[in-house]
């Protein structure tokens, strides 16, 4: 298996429906890894995030779908499934809304409000952004990585790039937003561009 990833090129699953943590992911890993989203693959359902760590929510997500793969006998034409399940982690609220980032407050904007107004008046607003990578291979094997990025929040928000809290995010040793930054640099810092150098690491590329 893994002399033959070395020589080939990889098509990889990456089981998602956001278009812009698949636009980051696209942008991060090499081209000669073929990554197909769930709507190029067919896969329409919305998959229930029901575990109580994102541990537990990548690995959802990633099964889901290898057994739908399964189900249809289609792992014969891809080499692995990849799931990210991501969390913001502020420290004074005691990791919150990690697990629950996504439904913190419901949509984006209001996650992002949310986030603001918790920490009014708050001075300690450290924080990091954290992505489990659950990869299955075709071999059947399960693996996790993860990456950390560590920052604080904002003040206010600032600028319009990204998604999701990158507006309110600014990471360490930078004085802008995710949201502000170019997106080159998002991608060659950020916890989903570590955690894609250690997907890379685990599929033996470079
Ligand atoms: P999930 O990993 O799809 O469950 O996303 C969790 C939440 O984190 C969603 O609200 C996303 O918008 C947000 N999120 C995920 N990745 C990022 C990122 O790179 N920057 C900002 N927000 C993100």
């Amino acid at each position: 298996m893994q002399i033959l990833l070395y020589l080939c090129s990889m098509k990889l699953v990456f089981a998602t429906n956001n278009a812009h943590k698949l636009d980051e992911v696209r942008h991060i890993l090499p081209a000669d890894i073929d990554v197909i989203s769930l709507e190029e693959l067919g896969y329409t359902d919305e998959i229930e995030e029901t575990g109580a760590t994102l541990d537990e929510n990548s690995r959802i997500k990633a099964e889901t779908i290898s057994q739908w793969l399964s189900a249809r006998g289609q792992w014969n034409t891809i080499d692995g499934v990849f799931a990210d399940d991501t969390g913001l982690e502020i420290d004074a609220l005691g990791g919150k809304p990690g697990v629950y980032t996504a439904r913190w407050a419901g949509e984006a904007a209001a996650n992002r409000q949310k986030a603001l107004h918790e920490l009014a008046g708050e001075t300690n607003r450290k924080a990091q952004f954290r992505t489990v990578v659950t990869l299955i291979t075709a071999d059947g094997r399960t693996q996790q990585v993860s990456g950390v990025v560590g920052g604080w929040i904002a003040d206010s928000e600032y600028g319009n790039g990204g998604f999701g809290y990158d507006p309110v995010f600014i990471p360490d040793d930078y004085d802008r937003t995710f949201a502000e930054l170019p997106a080159e640099l998002k991608n060659a810092i950020s916890h989903r561009a570590r955690a894609m150098s250690e997907l890379k690491r685990i599929l033996h590329v470079s």
